[in-house]
């Protein structure tokens, strides 16, 4: 039970968390978190955690880089809120989208700023109806999405979202979504089937979708370079070509949904260069401000934006976009960590530790709960099952494995996620080789304890 009046006890009275299992935590209780440093966080009794997954694949810089905090500082002193409705304007927001604009994997034109990556999605959406209508196309309003992605948790985002945890209990309304299979090729592909056979495979599924659906109902394809809240999926190197192809037969719009894998996570830039995406719009977030301030942004091309910008003109307003849309302090702090990112190479050290890290994770492969490791750049999971032959974990129970690992993981000192029974690994791009061997370590003791465990459980009395 906790002390009353303390933290603990204040949080289960009256916070309600979210993607969180609330019943439980009245009795379970928050783990408090109350400063951090480089790849580390602490809790509230001084206890020092590895941050195995930045956050939630947030704090690119980890979690005390002055220079942001002190750009921030300044930017409130000098103007701490300002709007960008009705040509309102800031230098901030126009460094970040000029800055973005000149990074971006592919030539685009735009960028409208949001505060969330579901919101980023959300505004995707709405930009990609409205630009349909602009054409005098009305009918063209579907968008594919896959199993198991994760494009946020607004009410419309949900939709596209692919997970069953997700939409459960809400009654969401999925009209005009339409989902194919995930590129996960330990799970999906058939017996003996190539990567490449599978991305194939794949394409052809998405073909004969659009062609069952009518092409022309059919607005854009959503999805995450290398899929992240669903398990850490790296597709096969030849899918995202296999599947634009299709895309551009249709004349079907292409969102690389960068929110995980923009500003280095996959060992470059982002992802769409890592995975061979040339995507008409794509949305950021997360790494953008290091996750220090919320922001996001929708980028887009100008074969996506034209129609919206002539259609605004006859409607009078482009009639969408949030208070906080640009905000100076959080677009400061964006730059600010672009910079940093730029000048300290921080995408060539993810790349570099990234590698030591999905080495090191490889050799873990003839483990006896571990049935797959995958993983790009500073992006990794571990699968883990209890048998090989049939990759499945405990029977009846998904995601209790996973839970075991990433309990023991907590007591260990390594926070991080299981996404069922996968356990993902998205520390800040700021690791070093040292700390990298450090998660190693720990991680091969909790496999080891857990293992030992269930052994001593299983075995006859
Ligand atoms: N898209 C992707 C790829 C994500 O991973 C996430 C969050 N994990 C979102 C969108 C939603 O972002 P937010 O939680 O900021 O709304």
């Amino acid at each position: 039970m906790p002390i009353p009046n303390s933290v603990e006890a204040r949080d289960i009275a009256f916070h309600l968390h979210p993607a969180t299992n609330a019943k439980k935590h009245l009795e379970a209780g928050p783990l408090v978190i109350e400063r951090g440093e480089g790849i580390h966080v602490f809790d509230a009794s001084g206890r020092k955690y590895i941050e195995a997954l930045a956050g939630l694949w947030c704090a690119g810089l980890g979690f005390s880089d002055d220079r942001v905090a002190d750009a921030v500082y300044k930017q409130m002193k000098t103007l701490p809120y300002y709007h960008t409705f009705a040509h309102r304007s800031h230098g901030p927001v126009v460094d970040l989208a000029e800055k973005l604009i000149a990074m971006a994997p592919v030539p685009m034109s735009k960028v409208f700023f949001t505060n969330s990556g579901s919101e980023a999605v959300d505004t995707v959406m709405k930009l990609v109806w409205y630009r349909s209508n602009a054409m005098g196309q009305p009918e063209k309003k579907k968008f594919i999405a896959r199993e198991r992605a994760f494009h946020g948790l607004t009410a419309a985002a949900s939709c596209l979202t692919g997970l069953p945890g997700n939409h459960r209990g809400f009654d969401l309304v999925f009209d005009g979504v339409l989902r194919v299979t995930a590129p996960d090729h330990y799970r999906n592909a058939l017996p003996g089937e190539s990567e490449s056979a599978f991305a194939t495979r794949l394409a052809e599924e998405l073909e004969a979708l659009i062609l069952a659906e009518g092409p022309e109902t059919i607005a854009a394809f959503i999805g995450e370079p290398v899929m992240g809240g669903g398990g850490v999926i790296v597709p096969p190197m030849d899918y995202w070509p296999k599947m634009q192809a299709v895309l551009r037969k249709y004349d079907i719009l292409t969102i690389a949904d960068e929110v995980i894998c923009g500003f280095g996570r996959t060992g470059t830039m982002f992802g769409s260069t890592t995975l061979g995406i040339e995507p008409d719009i794509m949305t950021l977030s997360k790494q953008l401000s290091s996750a220090y301030l919320p922001i996001s942004a929708v980028m887009v091309n100008e074969k996506t934006v034209a129609p919206i910008i002539e259609q605004s003109g006859d409607l009078g307003i482009l009639g969408h976009g949030f208070t906080a849309s640009g905000h100076p302090v959080a677009a400061a702090a964006a730059v600010e960590v672009l910079r940093i990112i730029e000048e300290d190479k921080l995408v060539e050290n993810a790349a570099r530790s990234g590698a030591h890290l999905r080495a090191g994770l490889a050799k873990l492969a003839d483990h006896p709960l571990v049935g797959n490791v995958r993983g790009v750049g500073l992006i990794a999971a571990v699968e883990l099952v209890l048998d090989k032959e049939t990759k499945t974990a405990i029977p009846g129970q998904p995601g209790a494995l996973g839970v075991l690992v990433n309990t023991r993981l907590q007591e260990l000192g390594v926070l991080t996620r299981a996404m069922v029974d996968t356990v993902g690994f998205s520390p800040p791009l700021i690791i070093t080789i040292a700390e990298v061997d450090a998660l190693l370590e720990l991680f091969t003791q909790a496999l080891d304890d857990v293992a030992a465990s269930l052994a001593a459980t299983l075995e006859p009395a």
